[in-house]
């Protein structure tokens, strides 16, 4: 059994549609520990990180918060190397998805120091690699692979120690439907694989998620996976910032999670993007938490 350490990052600067601040809240609301333990894994809930309110920092253009987010993102990487460090498995609760630039790079940096790599999966809606220099929009929370990947800013993309925090071989978006071009520039550029939602349409959910662990665990330790829940079609996720039709349903969400428990392989999950705010009565947290439970294992019989 797993002895998991959750933590909230109650950030929302990276994204423009507020309320995703709350979402570590609504979370717990839905017990998310106690399912967990019900599986027989020992939890241990850590708290929030401290974010300052955006109504204190006194800025307008989303990218103006990158400073923030990236001291927001030192102090998550720390706590996240030191849950690995001590054997614990993070569980990293967003806030908005440029919370990942600091929990992938705090276990990166746990298992350098063993001598080992991490490998990323990435399941969202969106690619998420965009750069200051590319963003159209100035949020924060469309650039965190690209960061990961040692491109972008170089304060947020040093995080990690030694940075890179992943190698582009061992990074895999799945669930993808809505990039720029740019993203598309990038992807080729950085080398990243990417399964989109035809993919799955093609193939179904497991054999891509099979493909894709066994691409992000090649040379690894493990692998880290980062949950953006608008990697869920809308109608199952109302309550995210950023909804796009056509997303993965109920039940191939459940079985992309049933699967990557199979492999063995989760050192570190985040769960990211949920909004209280535009939810129907916490139903998109209640998935979450459902999800979370099948990543740790969690079967129907
Ligand atoms: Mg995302
Ligand atoms: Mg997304």
């Amino acid at each position: 059994m797993a002895s998991i350490a959750i933590l909230g990052v109650p950030l929302d600067l990276g994204a423009s549609r507020r309320g995703v601040e709350m979402g570590p809240s609504a979370v717990r609301l839905a017990r998310l520990a106690t399912r967990l333990e019900q599986l027989g894994h020992t939890v241990v809930d850590c708290g929030d990180v401290r974010v300052p309110t955006r109504e204190t920092l006194r800025l307008e253009n989303g990218i103006d918060f990158l400073p923030t987010i990236t001291d927001v993102c030192r102090d998550v990487a720390a706590r996240t190397a030191a849950f690995v460090r001590a054997g614990q498995i993070p569980l990293v609760l967003g806030g908005d998805h440029s919370v990942a630039g600091g929990s992938v790079a705090g276990v990166s940096t746990a298992l350098a120091e063993r001598g080992e790599r991490l490998g990323l999966i990435w399941l969202d809606a969106h690619a998420d690699l965009n750069t200051p220099a590319s963003t159209l929009t100035g949020n924060v929370h469309g650039m965190p692979v690209a960061h990961l990947l040692g491109h972008g800013d170089s304060g947020m993309a040093s995080l990690a120690k030694p940075n890179p925090a992943v190698r582009a071989e061992n990074v895999v978006i799945i669930g993808a439907r809505d990039l720029d071009q740019a993203e598309r520039v990038h992807a080729r550029e950085f080398g990243v694989t990417i399964y989109t939602m035809r993919d799955i349409d093609e193939r179904g959910m497991r054999a891509v998620l099979l493909e894709a662990t066994a691409k992000a665990s090649n040379g690894t330790a493990g692998i880290h996976v980062s949950l953006d829940l608008d990697f869920i079609d809308p109608r199952e996720a109302p309550g995210v910032g950023t909804p796009v039709r056509g997303g993965a349903t109920f039940r191939e969400a459940h079985l992309a999670m049933e699967t990557l428990w199979d492999t063995g392989q989760l050192v570190s999950i985040d769960l990211v993007e949920v909004n209280p705010v535009l939810d129907e009565v916490n139903h998109t947290a209640e998935l979450a938490v459902g999800l979370m439970a099948s990543a740790f294992g969690q079967r129907i019989i």
